[in-house]
């Protein structure tokens, strides 16, 4: 990415002299310049005449060069009055030539030279600063009109690129920091919909102290047009607010002029003003993280930029610390725009519910989007038993991170879906996939090393036996084959299933989901009901502390010998049905079985009863697995269980349909011999990019601890709900696969309300969640992995509201 390094040209003052004289004609006493990227050079004629040298940045490509020309040309010809420079033809009537130096052939041309002196070296008062405002929204007047393809570079200034240059996060030395560039660019990230709709066009990007020369009360010179891009037009005045913090020249309460005066030139719409907040957090963040990643690559870059960094960190917790709301409301008044106005409405980002639409009023007079597929064509084309979520079903049109949205552009949190693992979207993961698809997409019959790296990088996640992998295309038939193996090396066909298991599709999977099909062949195992979930607290002892108490461990002890007795009862069944068990297979979530959480002694011991009896154990960690339960990378670790089968689906491909059977290799290369296996789609090229990413990104993300600290405060505040509303019940499971039991109200079964609460939440709050269980009684939260402390508390808020509705009357909660 541009602008990363800094790779100035480097040139002697008797070089520059030369130059100046063969290129241009001019005799001239020289002296260096500061800047970034181009060399620069103040030149005085014997005539007493000033002019500027530039020597372009070698990495600047011919065409951001030219653009930077033309650029110059249009503004001037615009406005003339817009203090930018002026170009002066080299003495071959052209605007720039070409130098030979170290390293190569560089661009060099001559402006004119703006007297002032930079805006870096003053203390700007109000005057000034509105000044400044009213010079930002000139130029960008004048841009209006301008285009250059060069202008779709890729900078790092360019805060949109910030949640590329965040994977860099981890060379910030102090963890405060590094979480604030983080939290800054997930901001950014979920409010990305909302800026791509703001209107766009040429802006200059990089107006801050050291590009801008003041004289008196005057903005006197617009220097460096480098930086270019077409982008947000708030963007502009945006840059200039986050560097006029950054380079310690305004306090955050003193910036309002600058927008008072961007507004008398030229109007800001409210939709800009909303993001403001955001663009220059995002500014200060993108700074840190350019340091950081030049404290490493590249010293003397960094070097540059130290003081405007340190000073990023204390402006970057002093915005947060202010919070968007206060700021944003200030700046709408100094812009003269109104929170929600007109231009705001067009696009909403993902704002807090606190600033939505109070419960009720959104729900059913909410705007339909315009291009809702209409349900009968759906049904004629896809059937009517096509399931549906919701009484009035969404129409969602893109997702990024943990947010949702509609063609209106409405955002919904979404709570519901594990398949988009580390996040809708995810840069990472879709430029993983891009890039691989445009270079190679083969299947595993060639040799390619991306699939070996994958198989590896999971295999090396799990214990040492579970060392080889086939690779199919969704949760069911990763269970399919297990199956398949299960019984090729038992030579046995039963099965045991956990009551109300589900494990996918297939013919001979659904056999496995008991429900679904009456295969006598298969027989299920008692949910662990009775037992208390690992974080369920313990009965206060006679002192009123929390200990372990003999209550509950007698309970325990009582389920537990319950379970045995009901695994061997199982097993009894299935060999009076005339089958020995080949597989024991186990959704390590117990997801469908009702969101269990039971001890690991629990699993230990079913695991012991059904490999007693031969049976292989299959752990289909398609829910569970990869960290969902934050506790442990996968489910059956926190089971107590050791599998001699793994089997994923779902998250591993963050949406690029992936399925991996993990076994040992014993196993795999028996069944191969045996039957032969391959799968057209399984484990290419491209699979293999998405499933690295994934792995990759929830390491750099640290998303598995965040499923556990986020999982648990999500789960002691739904817990706290419980005591508050007569419909809410106990919390299941942990991590962020998380069950909250619903309970009948009146006349209304628990089920009944469960759908309630669901479509309240959805119409009303815009908040997705699902329902889970052999009775649908249990609400199921179950969200990308980068779900937050903030998003719970934006759930937590949603179901208070419906909650206390549905307790006093479901029925008037319709
Ligand atoms: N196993 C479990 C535990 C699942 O939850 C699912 C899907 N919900 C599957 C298997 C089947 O996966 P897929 O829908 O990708 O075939």
């Amino acid at each position: 990415m541009l602008a990363l390094r800094t790779a100035r040209a480097i040139f002697t003052l008797p070089e520059a002299e030369r130059i100046a004289r063969e290129h241009y004609g001019i005799v001239a006493c020289v002296h260096p310049l500061p800047g970034e990227r181009d060399a620069n050079f103040h030149l005085r004629g014997a005539d007493g005449r000033e002019h500027v040298l530039k020597i372009i940045d070698p990495e600047a490509s011919p065409e951001t060069t030219d653009c930077q020309l033309r650029v110059l040309r249009h503004v001037a010809e615009q406005d003339p009055t817009l203090p930018v420079p002026r170009i002066f033809p080299t003495l071959r009537g052209e605007d720039a030539g070409k130098v030979e130096g170290a390293g190569g052939s560089y661009t060099v041309c001559l402006v004119g030279y703006l007297g002032g002196r930079l805006l870096s070296k003053q203390t700007p008062g109000p005057v000034l600063l509105e000044n400044l405002g009213r010079t930002l929204a000139r130029l960008d007047r004048a841009l209006q009109g301008f285009f250059h393809p060069a202008l779709g570079q890729r900078i790092a200034w360019d805060v949109r690129r910030l949640p590329e240059l965040v994977e860099f996060a981890g060379y910030i030395p102090s963890a405060a920091l590094r979480d604030s560039v983080q939290r800054a660019a997930a901001a950014l990230e979920e409010r990305m919909p909302a800026l791509r709709s703001l209107r766009g066009q040429a802006i200059h990007g990089d107006c801050h102290g050291q590009n801008l020369l003041v004289d008196g009360d005057s903005i006197s010179g617009i220097l460096d047009f480098g930086d270019m891009i077409h982008a947000p037009r708030a963007l502009e005045p945006a840059v200039t607010l986050a560097e006029l913090l950054m380079e310690d020249l305004v306090p955050l309460g003193a910036l309002a002029p600058v927008l008072q005066g961007y507004s008398r030139e030229a109007r800001l719409e409210s939709g800009e003003i909303e993001l403001l907040y955001d663009l220059i957090v995002a500014r200060q963040a993108a700074t840190i993280l350019v340091h950081a990643w030049r404290g490493r690559h590249d010293v003397e870059g960094a070097r540059v930029l130290d003081a405007q960094t340190s000073q990023a960190a204390r402006s970057l917790e002093a915005l947060q610390k202010a919070g968007r709301e206060a700021l944003t409301a200030t700046w709408h008044r100094a812009a003269g725009t109104r929170i929600g106005g007109a231009a705001s409405g067009r696009a909403a980002g993902p704002e807090p519910l606190a600033a939505r639409e109070p419960p009720g009023v959104l729900g059913n007079c909410a705007p339909q989007p315009p291009d809702a597929p209409d349900l009968s064509r759906r049904h004629r084309l896809m059937g009517a038993g096509a399931e549906l979520f919701y009484e009035r079903p969404l129409h969602l049109v893109r997702g990024s991170g943990v947010w949702l949205y509609d063609p209106l552009g409405r955002s919904y949190l979404d709570v519901y879906n594990n398949v988009p693992h580390v996040g809708h979207a995810h840069p990472k993961v879709v430029r993983a996939i891009q890039e691989q698809v445009a270079t190679l997409a083969t299947h595993t019959r060639y040799l390619h090393s991306r699939i070996l790296d994958y198989a590896e990088r999971l295999t090396a996640t799990l214990p040492a036996h579970l060392n080889a992998c086939i690779f199919v295309n969704s949760g069911s038939e990763a269970n399919d084959v297990a199956w398949r193996i299960a019984q090729s090396t038992t030579g046995r066909r039963g099965a045991l299933v956990v009551e109300h298991a589900y494990h996918g599709i297939t013919d001979a999977v659904a056999a496995l989901t008991p429900g679904t099909g009456q295969d006598p062949r298969v027989v299920t195992l008692a949910a662990p009901r009775t037992l208390p979930g690992q974080n369920a607290p313990r009965a206060p002892s006679a002192g009123g502390e929390l200990d372990s108490g003999p209550e509950p461990c007698t309970l325990e002890r009582a389920a537990l010998a319950a379970a045995a007795v009901d695994a061997d009862q199982a097993l009894r069944t299935l060999a009076e049905r005339g089958f020995a068990p080949a597989a024991f297979f186990i959704d390590s979530a117990l997801t469908s079985s009702g969101i269990y959480d039971p001890p690991a002694a629990w699993g230990t011991l079913v695991a012991e009863r059904v490999r007693s009896a031969g049976a292989l154990i299959v752990a289909d960690e398609v829910q569970y697995g990869l960290g969902r339960s934050g506790s442990h990378f996968w489910g059956f670790e926190r089971r107590g269980m050791m599998p001699d089968i793994v089997t994923l689906g779902k998250p591993v491909g963050n949406g690029y349909p992936m399925g991996v059977v993990i076994a040992s290799r014993e196993l795999i290369e028996a069944f191969q011999r045996r039957y032969g296996f391959f799968s057209t789609f399984g484990g290419n090229a491209v699979a293999a990019a998405a499933g690295l990413a994934v792995l990759e990104v929830l390491e750099s993300e640290e998303l598995v601890s965040n499923a556990a600290a986020t999982g648990e405060y999500f789960r002691r505040r739904l817990a706290a709900l419980g005591a508050r509303h007569p419909c809410l019940g106990a919390v299941r499971g942990t991590g962020l696969l998380l069950g909250v039991e619903v309970k009948s109200v009146g006349a209304h079964t628990a089920r009944q309300c469960a759908k309630r609460l669901i479509n309240m939440l959805a119409a009303e709050s815009r908040v997705l969640i699902g329902y889970e269980g052999p009775d649908a009684d249990v609400l199921k939260l179950r969200p990308p992995m980068p779900f937050r402390p903030e998003h719970a508390d934006l759930v937590i808020a949603a179901i208070e509201a419906a909650a206390a509705r549905v307790s006093r009357n479901p029925d008037a909660a319709k």
